[in-house]
């Protein structure tokens, strides 16, 4: 009589070297499982470093910093690997610190990110190393790729905030301003916008930018062609958007905070706004970079 061999799969967590290649659909952990990698094969990576809810008692309280929690971000980046995958068959490249930012803030400076700890230090490490490893993995497939850092903002406007690296008075410069390369050469589009500098006022809030495209779909946002010139507060876009677009990644990108009510409140609101964002974000990279995501039409 044959034997039945029974494989057990066990829940163990991956270690990925930074000289490896990711596999793509694969998932990898850091240290603890405190941050997670799901390795992707589409040139887009997406990070979201505040939505963390686990609460190690070996990673101490940080004493100085920020300590506001990004509700549902995570899940947010969740929902987005998710309709990525629905309408392309392929994930994008998601980074997610799992740990609460009581204990590590993974938009920050080492420093005070995570304030001496040698253990904060190293969860800090896999953070910004897989965001690297995704970086290489997709400038080896496709010679360029996009970036987004997911956040969520409590102000009372309720409207996507795109953070381009540029103070908010910034966008209300005149066209010739907006336009000149030392002034594209300080925001995170420098990449490919460098290339056509009298475009880029467009780019920040003429009907092609990022934000005018999720507004048609539905999500106000600034800056955009509804909202030129954001308001106060508004966050223009932190540590990790600005390191992972700077000269020499091969990336561009934006930060996106996002208001919580119809974006990131329901599991409803987050499909409905990862739906919009794939959508949207595939016009856009194929306009501006030529990067065409393989979208299948939608299922009815
Ligand atoms: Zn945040």
């Amino acid at each position: 009589m044959p034997r039945l061999l029974c494989v057990c799969l066990l829940a163990v967590s991956v270690a990925l070297r930074a000289a490896e290649t990711p596999d793509p659909g694969k998932t990898y952990f850091g240290r603890k499982q405190y941050v997670e990698y799901i390795a992707g094969s589409l040139p887009f990576v997406l990070s979201a470093p505040h939505g963390g809810r686990d609460k190690p008692d070996e990673l101490p309280d940080r004493e100085k910093g920020t300590f506001a929690f990004d509700t549902n971000t995570q899940e947010l980046a969740r929902a987005i690997d998710d309709e990525f995958v629905a309408r392309t068959g392929q994930h994008p490249h998601v980074v997610l610190c799992r740990v609460t930012r009581r204990k590590i803030d993974c938009n920050r400076e080492i420093a005070e990110g995570a304030a001496g700890n040698p253990l904060t230090e190293q969860s800090w490490k896999d953070f910004q190393g897989f965001i690297q490893t995704a970086q290489k993995a997709v400038i080896a497939q496709y010679g360029k790729g996009f970036y987004i850092d997911l956040h969520g903002h409590g102000h009372a406007d309720a409207r996507l905030e795109l953070g381009y690296a540029h103070d908010r008075q910034e966008f209300g410069l005149a066209d010739t301003e907006l336009a000149k390369p030392e002034f594209i050469k300080k925001g995170t589009l420098q990449f490919f916008a460098l290339k056509n500098p009298a475009a880029y006022p467009a780019l920040l809030h003429g009907p092609q930018s990022f934000g005018a495209l999720m507004e048609k779909a539905g999500f106000p946002s600034t800056p955009s062609l509804g909202k030129p010139v954001p308001g106060e507060p508004y966050f223009n876009g932190g540590y990790n958007v600005r390191t992972h677009t700077a000269p020499g990644t091969g990336f561009a990108g934006l930060q996106i905070e996002s208001h919580s009510k119809g974006v990131r409140d329901t599991d409803a609101s987050r499909r409905k706004f990862a739906t919009a964002l794939v959508e949207q974000l595939a016009t856009y990279l194929d306009a501006q970079m030529g990067l065409k995501l393989p979208l299948k039409p939608k299922a009815k």
